[in-house]
């Protein structure tokens, strides 16, 4: 890329290292004509198919918007839908297509949300999958029940 300061046609990498995340490469350039440095940042490019047939950037604002709307009045905060779209962001990567569906993002959105807060998680749950009767609610509830009983490590010293 051009030299922001002098538009020189080229410039010299002096450093380069990968984000904590893991899904990006920040460059320190120099320009050799006039010495300005500067920083590049470099991801995969990842698109989404939106049921419309349109392609768009992903987005992790999206993603946040989204679940959002689910958390209404849940002890959710910004910094948590952050996090979980973030979690998204990976998930989606790791399946190393560089194109994905609207239905793989809403996929890749259940498990983290369904940690985060479980009144969200069957709302969500509720518009994605199209929950259309009170059954469909209650295999739902059922299921986060199950998973409930499963013994965890803390459990065992509360009081009988
Ligand atoms: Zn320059």
């Amino acid at each position: 890329m051009h030299c922001p300061f002098c538009r020189h046609p080229d410039s010299r990498v002096i450093d380069s290292r990968t984000s904590d995340d893991g899904l990006s490469i920040r460059r320190r350039r120099q320009c050799p004509q006039c010495g300005g440095r500067f920083s590049t940042i470099e991801t995969a490019s990842l698109n989404v198919i939106k049921r419309s047939g349109v392609v768009e950037p992903f987005s992790r604002e999206k993603v946040m918007s989204g679940v959002r709307k689910a958390c209404q009045g849940r002890p959710v905060t910004e910094g948590d839908l952050a996090v979980l779209a973030q979690k998204v962001e990976e998930a989606v990567r790791q399946t190393g297509s560089s194109q994905v569906d609207t239905n793989e993002i809403g996929l890749a959105i259940l498990g983290p949300l369904r940690d985060l807060d479980e009144v969200a998680y069957l709302r969500f749950a509720s518009v994605y999958q199209a929950f259309d009767s009170l059954e469909d609610f209650e295999s739902a509830i059922g299921q986060l029940r199950a998973d409930h009983a499963s013994p965890a490590p803390d459990e065992s010293v509360a009081p009988a």
